[in-house]
């Protein structure tokens, strides 16, 4: 007999972290599985897990083939679905594990970062049908070949909102520990305040800027297929943060959050002669080595040269440099300068796409505090700037002070 409902949870790494928080997720998928709704479990590897295997890894071979990376960390996985499903058991849930290759997550070949292509749903309809709870891997899929991939740290977000869309599941909710999306980090912005409700958008603005709660590719996905997504804790019983598709009122708001990435360093190259062609020259070869390369300016060029600055993730900073010399060398730039311990502070709301004068008030408020911006880059509905490391914590409370305010007047946020 089927259920009237579907729900899809996801539970990360400390959530299934230990026996105790195994025993705490069964009671909790119990207390689901006895209501109206079929349930699918999707879970993570335990806490510090897949870190202690790229380490192990690491310890063993200085270069691993990809291949066999993948299907060392899939078990990460692997292990907590077992886990998972013996608590069920001995809680009286019946519950089968299931592998992104039994299931059939199909992605492409590209291990690491394999995208899902298809996921095939008749097992796990099956397995539903039957009365189990289906308790699925997260992170992991199988290619063509069969040879197992995994998604991207953070990826197990993307399995369950992939299975969500799938399976046409009424919401997808990612338990985790915190109690859902803040305005800022509460850890170095006292004011910050949980948010009822936040669009996708600005979500995937917020994930791509800094905020890790989700990994961006989820919320990408939550949107194109339009899945309900709820992040809450699975410490307390609390309501979490909704992560839904736009709604009128939600422009009202001009700032829904600020977020901050740590690990910025920025490469200038000095003098480039100013002609076609150049920055595709010097930025295919970073891009073609997999270094992510975030915010570029480029100065108005005088006597034919200029200057081209971009930002890449602090841990690429000497790779990156290297690159550059290389190139600055070929194409006749005067020099290169490379600073690291930077970091990416930015304002993100729907309600900037309407109201002018956001950025210029946002350079204000940093000024008040002294703190002085390094690059600018701006979007529809999010303006970031790079700041010296030390002007972070300002930076972020000056700017949650002023477009967001303190706690008291923000009430039920987004919604
Ligand atoms: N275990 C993987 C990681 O640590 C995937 C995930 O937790 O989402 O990145
Ligand atoms: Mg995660």
């Amino acid at each position: 007999m089927s259920k009237a409902r579907r729900i899809v949870h996801k539970y990360g790494g400390t959530s299934v972290g230990s026996p105790e928080r195994l025993h705490a997720v069964a009671q909790r998928v119990k207390a689901t599985s006895e209501s109206d709704a079929e349930l699918v479990v999707v879970v993570s590897a335990m806490s510090g897990e897949t870190n202690r295997l790229l380490d192990l890894a690491a310890s063993v071979s200085p270069e691993p083939a990809r291949r066999e990376l993948d299907v060392l960390l899939a078990t990460g996985e692997q292990a907590s679905t077992a886990l998972l499903t013996m608590a069920l058991a001995d809680v009286g849930v019946d519950a089968v594990s299931l592998q992104g290759h039994q299931v059939r997550i199909a992605t492409d070949s590209s291990f690491g970062r394999a995208r899902i292509k298809s996921i095939d749903v008749s097992r796990v309809e099956k397995a539903l049908a039957e009365g189990h709870v289906a308790v699925i891997a997260g992170f992991q899929g199988v290619d063509e070949e069969h040879n197992i991939t995994t998604l991207g740290r953070g990826g197990s977000d993307t399995s369950a909102v992939a299975l969500a869309a799938a399976l046409s599941a009424e919401a997808c909710e990612i338990y985790t520990d915190v109690p859902g999306v803040f305005t800022a980090d509460p850890r170095i912005c006292p004011d910050a305040v949980k948010l009822d409700r936040i669009s996708f958008d600005e979500m995937i603005e917020l994930a791509g800027q800094g905020t890790k709660i989700l990994q961006i590719r989820s919320v990408e996905c939550a949107k194109r297929y339009g899945v309900n997504v709820c992040v809450r804790s699975s410490f307390d019983d609390g309501e979490g943060t909704w992560v839904v598709p736009e709604e009128e009122s939600m422009e009202e708001v001009l700032v829904s959050g600020v977020a901050f990435d740590r690990d910025q360093a920025k490469i200038t190259l000095q003098g480039v002669p100013d002609r076609p062609g150049l920055a595709a020259s010097v930025l295919g070869p970073l891009a073609g080595s997999g270094i992510v390369i975030d915010m570029i300016v480029q100065n108005v060029a005088e006597d034919g040269r200029t200057d081209l600055t971009f930002t890449v993730p602090d841990a690429e900073k000497a790779r990156a440099e290297e690159m550059v010399r290389k190139v600055a060398d070929e194409v006749g730039a005067r020099g290169v300068v490379a600073a690291g311990g930077l970091a990416k502070v930015s304002v993100v709301g729907l309600g900037m796409r309407n109201h002018a004068g956001v950025a210029a008030r946002a350079f204000e408020l940093l000024a008040s505090e002294s703190v002085n911006i390094q690059m600018i880059s701006t979007s529809e509905i999010k303006i970031s700037v790079v700041v010296e490391l030390g002007d972070l914590e300002r930076a972020v409370n000056v700017l949650h002070r002023g477009f967001i305010g303190s706690e008291s007047e923000v009430g039920s946020g987004t919604g």
